[in-house]
């Protein structure tokens, strides 16, 4: 079962659903190993019986998303995820025994995970598979209930992820809501026991303040503006193929996407003309190319447009890469486009771009480019090509970031080993892997005294003993 059948869209069916996961949760506070591995097994079943209904949903959302691309971004991180997730259960379930000082020895510390009780989990709408069972795995490995709100942009796999969570899970366990930004709203104002928000900044701050009224701890994945820096001595033709590969997967349309460069003034020339090739090696044709991803909603296209016409306007150098004859228009593609001498205060240079726009920015010395990043809030990622030792450890102790790549862009997001989360104006807390258990969990200390404890020489009326202690 799982979930209970909740007309869509109602606050009050939220408030049920909500009460049906928290009395399953509070009569039945631990799960045990056999219980979580179960429930990590069953979204494993559905991943692997639906994989293709998966992948049509979501290319139904989009328009056109590229089914390599939702195998790659959502299918294959996800099957890793929980994978691992599986195999550590035991290892992460299990409590950690910590040192007892000698004043209170033979007492003994250990450390308790306990499932915090219910989660709630907001998608956003790229990679709405990948960013509603990610969380999921760790919230359930934790033994939690969860609770999922989809996003309004991407009816088809909301709606097909509600049906497979009721079909894979038995009821109380896992459940799925569909609505815009009004049902979000009510269900931010949910008391869970934790929220873990991905989405923009601006929702981000919305989320906090209604998540602050229920003391409910919050998780943040927000968004911003990814930098990627080009050293003098880069491997180049790597470099553009790297960037090129972060900034088209998906269109741009992801949140670790590189959103703008930063070379040397003398090289700029010599990696545009790399990025160039790259882009055209990689997608030769654009409208009707299998592998390359619309723009979810035509009021996101038009953003991206109106943005590179105020570039324009202002002076910029817009220059487009292998243009199509045919219209990309009425398929919602664009090409990447690489924009030169933006001036700041253009809406390109101060958002995040979240499309295949990518401006280039030129430095003169290698500090100048550190100082542009810290000058600006924490990104979430940030991408360094170099080869310089030196040079790789200065950037990585000069700036902050949720997440870092050398010589590489956006695959940190997969190494489902390490911790994945912004800083700042990029986000707050951590998930995936064992640090996304850890989020889901309370990590109880629990003291456990010993019946030879001399604790009662330190207790009133006080005697030489306590004298002697603090001597
Ligand atoms: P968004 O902030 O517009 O919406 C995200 C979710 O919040 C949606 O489900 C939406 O319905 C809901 N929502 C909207 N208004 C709300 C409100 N007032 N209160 C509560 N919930 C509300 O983001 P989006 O356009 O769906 O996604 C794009 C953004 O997400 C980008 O900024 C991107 O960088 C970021 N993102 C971050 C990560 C990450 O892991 N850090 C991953 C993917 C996307």
């Amino acid at each position: 079962m799982n979930v209970l059948p909740m007309m869509p869209g109602t606050e009050t069916a939220l408030q049920h659903g909500y009460a049906a996961l928290r009395l399953a949760a509070d009569s039945e506070r631990f799960p045990g190993l056999a219980r979580r591995r179960g429930w990590l097994d069953a979204v494993e079943k559905l991943l692997q019986e639906n994989r293709q209904a998966l992948i049509d949903a979501i290319n139904a959302d989009f328009g056109q998303r590229s089914s390599v691309e939702t195998q790659l971004g959502e299918l294959f991180p996800s099957l890793e995820e929980l994978r691992r997730a599986r195999r550590k259960l035991a290892v992460w379930m299990r409590p950690q025994r910590r040192p007892v000082s000698i004043w209170f020895r033979p007492a003994r510390n250990r450390l308790l995970p306990q499932p915090l009780g219910v989660v709630g989990i907001v998608v956003p709408w790229n990679y709405p598979l990948f960013l509603a069972l990610g969380p999921l795995i760790g919230a359930l490995a934790a033994g939690n209930r969860v609770m999922i709100k989809m996003s309004e942009l991407t009816p088809a796999t909301g709606a097909l992820l509600a049906a497979l969570m009721t079909r894979y899970f038995e009821p109380g366990v896992v459940s799925v809501v569909n609505g815009g930004p009004e049902l979000s709203q009510a269900f931010t104002r949910l008391p869970f026991d934790h929220l873990l928000f991905t989405g923009s900044t601006a929702v981000g701050r919305h989320v906090m303040r209604a998540a602050a009224d229920n003391l409910t701890p919050v998780t943040l994945e927000l968004g911003g503006k990814s930098p990627a820096i080009v050293a003098r001595d880069a491997d180049f033709a790597r470099a553009a193929e790297s960037i090129v590969a972060g900034k088209l997967f998906n269109a741009g349309q992801t949140c670790v996407a590189p959103d703008y460069v930063l070379v040397n003034a003398k090289d700029r020339d010599r990696l545009l003309a790399m990025l160039d090739a790259a882009a055209t090696r990689a997608y030769p044709t654009l409208a009707h190319n299998p592998d390359y991803s619309s723009i979810i909603h035509p009021r996101h296209y038009q953003r991206l447009q109106q943005w590179l016409d105020e570039a324009a306007a202002a002076g910029a150098d817009i220059r487009q890469v292998n243009p199509a004859a045919e219209s990309l228009q009425s398929v919602r593609k664009m090409p990447l486009t690489l924009v030169l001498n933006s001036p700041p205060h253009c809406a390109l240079m101060q958002e995040e771009i979240f499309g295949p726009i990518l401006p280039i920015i030129s430095y003169d010395r290698f500090e100048d480019a550190i100082s542009y990043i810290n000058a600006r809030p924490r990104p979430l990622a940030l991408y360094l090509f170099d080869r310089d030792p030196v040079r790789i450890d200065k950037v990585l102790q000069q700036t902050i970031s949720g997440g870092v790549c050398i010589n590489e862009t956006i695959l940190h997001v997969v190494q489902d080993a390490m911790p994945f989360g912004g800083v700042g104006a990029s986000g707050m807390g951590h998930y995936h892997g064992y640090e996304g258990f850890l989020t889901f969990s309370k990590l109880k200390p629990v003291f456990e005294q010993s019946r030879w404890a001399g604790t009662w020489l330190t207790r009133p009326p006080y005697g030489r003993a306590v004298q002697w202690l603090l001597r």
